[in-house]
């Protein structure tokens, strides 16, 4: 995670790097809104620490200029401007956080961390593998650019499958994930709705993606050569 820093005062911005070294993150600091703007267009960041009182260019005009040119990073106001007002304008500008100085580095921390998610969310917004395409914008399913038709169930299996795509998941974890407030679903039902999927996404293609991982679940995944014990069907699908 790259996060910038945009402080005027040296020893906060200094202070504010060291913190997020140590927590992992890889930072850059400048010190006014021009330093800011350039080091926006020059790089893609994780997050944005956006003071708003800087010299020149001021914090606000950063914010205008970035959402201006399309650029969503997040960014979180850190000011000493209190004002409701203030905080609401930052906030109605792009801002995707506000804090207020003297603050805490435990919350800047933990609100950093929360706005850094948001964006991996809406930045993935379309799931691949192996020439397998679920656009979550659009609720769509591709396989090698042809659209699959599939229910609403086979398409929450689906992109709960390839959001965690190489890692073994659950029957039971697909019931509680997807089909939590489904009454009529339980973990055997899964079984039917993987089959289904099977036939739409798999069936045909020379790499299947769906694997039964015996006595635990099932894994989507891309591999080379095929995983024979990883992709028979297990008993209760031969039923
Ligand atoms: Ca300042």
């Amino acid at each position: 995670m790259r996060i910038l820093i945009v402080e005027d005062e040296k020893d906060l911005n200094r202070l504010i790097e060291n913190r997020l070294t140590r927590e992992g993150y890889i930072t850059d600091s400048c010190f006014d809104g021009a330093e800011a703007m350039e080091y926006l267009r020059a790089a893609d960041y994780d997050a944005v620490i956006l003071d708003l009182m800087l010299p020149g260019i001021d914090g606000m005009q950063v914010l205008r200029a970035a959402r201006g040119m399309n650029n969503q990073v997040p960014i979180l106001i850190l000011s000493a401007r209190s004002d409701t007002k203030d905080i609401v304008a930052g906030l109605d500008a792009g801002a995707d956080d506000y804090m207020v100085k003297p603050f805490d580095f435990d919350e800047l921390l933990a609100r950093l961390r929360l706005i850094t998610l948001r964006r991996v969310e809406t930045r993935e917004n379309i799931y691949r593998c192996g020439g397998l395409e679920v656009d979550t914008n659009h609720k769509t399913v591709r396989r090698n650019d042809i659209i699959i038709p599939v229910s609403p169930r086979e398409y929450a299996l689906l992109l709960y499958l390839i959001r965690n795509q190489g890692i073994v998941v659950t029957r039971q974890q697909i019931v509680d994930n997807i089909y939590k407030l489904d009454q009529d679903i339980n973990s055997n039902v899964v079984d039917v709705y993987i089959r289904l999927l099977r036939k739409k996404v798999d069936v045909g293609f020379e790499h299947k993606l769906i694997h039964t991982i015996r006595g635990m679940g099932y894994v989507l995944e891309y591999t080379e050569k095929r995983r024979n014990h990883h992709s028979q069907p297990s008993n209760s699908e031969r039923r």
